[in-house]
């Protein structure tokens, strides 16, 4: 890290490639020869258009995907999505599965339950205080469904999907929030991907969202016109005026996971990171943590030591040892690391270390 940096361990708004946060430094008075940064430009300048273009082109890039699909750049973050999906997707049956997986994905079933016939909950694992991720013998799913919706990864328990539900024609939709650009996905396996940008790609704010052409059809008449998928297709996300410097950051840090290597370098390098952890916690018994084995997150790793007065001291010894944001969500309590694409493994190293002297300390 550079000087007076320290391992920022946040969920969200989260840790930033040091690369990119240097170029936007050195590009912010006088952006691609522009002669103003990108904060003051109009969007519908020839430098910011070129901007959106190559933002769009590198999401299409990265994560391969097919030509049938559309990326949009949407106001709100995932939570404006949580409502704009059942106004645009749920407009045939009136009927939704969302899969409850913990936090969020409770969240946005509570959402679509505003605007549609029903949001039915089609799978759960809230009874085991989401320690694990439905399995597929585990849902119920509706065949006459307009979409079934999960929650890739979850932020706030620490599982993640290792399987892609089989829902049939009924479509798929995913917030990939805290896991997009993680690794490669198969997006052809996707109705729509969809994800607030504050974990892996840039400041909060914008959803990206990866949809497929078919699906781009005549919203609710409700549907505010800024979230209207079709109409915002046409406008190349520019309906009203986009979050510009969130679009140029996706387009820096895109072009950093392009030049590191892409999306199968990304994924050794964060299951390197994930395994430190992973492997310290199952090769000693102070630390615990209550997730499944089979979904634990690769981007975000909770632990407890089971006893609230040492979680407090665990975490209050963070600034000391270059570290911040370690603590728990408050829904779960204990700690939790957030170790996403640009957390160097050094960060992860010197974590473990810290647990593991502090685990001798007080045992
Ligand atoms: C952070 C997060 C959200 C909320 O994102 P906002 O952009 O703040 O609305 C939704 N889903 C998941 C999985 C998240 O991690």
């Amino acid at each position: 890290m550079l000087d007076g940096r320290i391992y920022n361990f946040s969920a969200g708004p989260s840790i930033l490639p040091e690369p990119v946060l240097l170029k936007v430094q050195k590009e912010l008075l006088n952006c691609n020869g522009s002669g103003m940064s990108v904060l003051e430009m109009s969007h519908r300048s020839k430098v910011f258009d070129d901007i959106i273009n190559q933002a769009v082109q590198n999401v299409k890039d990265v994560m391969n995907v097919p030509d049938n699909y559309t990326i949009l750049f949407l106001h709100g973050g995932a939570s404006a999505m949580f409502a704009a999906i059942p106004l645009n997707l749920g407009t045939k049956s009136g009927v939704a599965d969302y899969i409850v997986s913990g936090n969020f994905s409770g969240l946005a079933q509570k959402e679509a339950a505003k605007y549609l016939k029903e949001a039915r909950i089609a799978g759960s694992s809230k009874d085991d205080n989401f320690n694990h991720i439905p399995t597929q013998e585990e849902l119920n799913l509706d065949p006459n469904a307009d979409y079934v919706h999960v929650c890739w990864n979850n932020t706030i328990f620490g599982t993640t999907y290792k399987y892609i539900p089989e829902t049939g024609n009924v479509p798929l939709v995913a917030d990939m929030s805290s896991s997009i650009m993680s690794e490669p996905v198969d997006v052809s396996k996707f109705a729509m991907i969809y994800a607030g940008v504050q974990k892996n790609l840039a400041p909060a704010g914008l959803a990206l969202c990866i949809i497929r052409n078919d699906l781009l059809g005549e919203p609710m008449g409700i549907c505010p016109k800024i979230w209207d998928f079709k109409k915002e297709a046409e406008k190349n996300s520019m309906l009203n005026t986009p979050a510009c410097f969130q679009i140029y950051m996706v387009k820096l840090v895109t072009d950093w996971i392009k030049e590191t290597g892409g999306l199968e370098a990304m994924k050794k390098r964060n299951e390197e990171k994930a395994a430190i952890l992973y492997d310290y916690l199952d090769s000693q018994t102070f630390f615990k943590t209550s997730v499944r084995k089979s979904d634990r997150s690769m981007m975000n790793v909770t632990f407890r030591t089971g006893n609230d007065e040492l979680d407090k001291e665990f975490v209050a010894g963070q600034a000391a040892h270059g570290f911040s944001n370690l603590k728990g969500h408050r829904l779960v309590g204990g700690m939790r690391a957030s170790i996403y694409n640009a957390m160097p493994k050094e960060g992860v190293e010197a974590l473990v270390k810290y647990m593991d002297e502090f685990a001798k300390a007080h045992q």
